[in-house]
């Protein structure tokens, strides 16, 4: 059972007896309920700017998973107004879910590009992530590596990654069936799962312990990792400066990304903060915030990445859309298990 955490700025309380503190009508002004599934220490700042910004106090749900049920058992009377969450195939599990109502907003149009945002409305990106290579410095002399190169014999014994039902690495696999189609797919994993170093374990910071111990020359991780872990967390900094980021591109496209979004949940009892809090994440305060406190790509154009981030290189983003990937995540599921990848 996951337990979920009610937390404004300035208390914590029980989820409980915060259900019981929104049913109160007095909560309708000034107030924005906000369901996340982001990591807490990340949004923190950013919620704490936009009070500072409007005076619009945020109350917050963390939870890892779950959060999209929660909302559907708690159907209209749920206090949720607005959902947080990685992942497009997470995003559009809520419209599916039905939890959902369209935003309508040119501000957000004006901002976000079409790809990066759900046509009816229902899901806006607001930050964007690559699936890259972490690999040794020492051992690596490449620079330019293909996702199709994971499966190459030359790396027997040297790969890292962790579980291939992981979401990230299940988008990645449901790009790759977009590319290449499932049959293909399905020899890629069995190519790359006869390369691994060691069973699929740990997350992408751990994929970087391993590179940095030896243990393998290629890890798969998210960008924002390795910039964290080079940054601000000096225990894990060697494991950053003992690897490099490589932007992998698949032979036929760009480098795999996903994206972070919000939604608006269709009961929202306080709906025009949501729709501040959602623009304003797409502005330039928050924006620069998600490039330089979270390493992520801001989405907003015209806000610079982290100096870290560009030190990867450019990013020429896959254009596989998203909702692709979000329909392709069932297939990939199915393969990673049928060629027994995590075994
Ligand atoms: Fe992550």
């Amino acid at each position: 059972m996951t337990s979920f955490r009610l937390r404004n700025l300035a208390t914590i309380a029980c989820a409980g007896a915060a259900a019981v503190a929104w049913a109160a009508p007095a909560l309708a002004q000034g107030e924005v309920n906000v369901y996340s599934a982001r990591e807490q220490g990340l949004m923190q700042p950013i919620f704490a700017a936009f009070t500072k910004d409007t005076g619009i106090k945020v109350n917050v749900i963390s939870a890892t998973s779950g959060l999209e049920q929660r909302i559907k058992t708690e159907g209209a009377n749920s206090p949720a107004d607005i959902l947080l969450t990685v992942d497009i195939a997470r995003l559009e599990d809520a419209v599916r879910a039905g939890i959902t109502q369209p935003i309508k907003s040119d501000a957000l149009d004006k901002v976000i590009a079409p790809q990066y945002r759900d046509p009816e409305g229902h899901w806006y990106g607001l930050s964007m992530r690559a699936r890259v290579f972490y690999v040794s410095k020492e051992r690596v002399k490449e620079t330019a590596l293909t996702y199709e190169e994971l499966a190459d014999p030359k790396w027997k014994g040297k790969v890292c990654i962790r579980s291939g039902q992981y979401i990230y690495n299940n988008a990645l696999f449901a790009a790759y069936i977009a590319h290449h189609g499932e049959a293909a797919t399905e020899t890629f994993l069995r190519g790359l799962k006869a390369n691994l170093a060691q069973k699929p374990s740990g997350g992408d910071r751990e994929t970087a312990r391993d590179v940095a111990a030896g243990k393998c020359d290629i890890g798969v991780g998210n960008t924002y990792y390795w910039a964290l872990m080079l940054n601000k967390e000096a225990e894990r900094k060697p494991w950053a400066e003992a690897t490099r980021v490589v932007l992998p591109t698949f032979k036929d496209g760009g480098t795999h990304v996903n994206i972070s979004g919000a939604v608006l949940a269709r009961y929202a009892p306080n709906k025009a903060n949501a729709l501040k809090l959602i623009e304003w994440l797409s502005g330039e305060h928050a924006q620069h915030m998600y490039a330089d406190a979270n390493y992520e790509y801001p989405l907003r154009p015209g806000i610079a990445v982290n100096p870290t981030i560009a030190s990867y290189g450019a990013l020429k983003a896959d254009t596989v859309p998203l909702s692709t990937i979000a329909t392709n995540k069932k297939k990939a599921a199915d393969l990673v298990d049928k060629v027994g990848f995590d075994n």
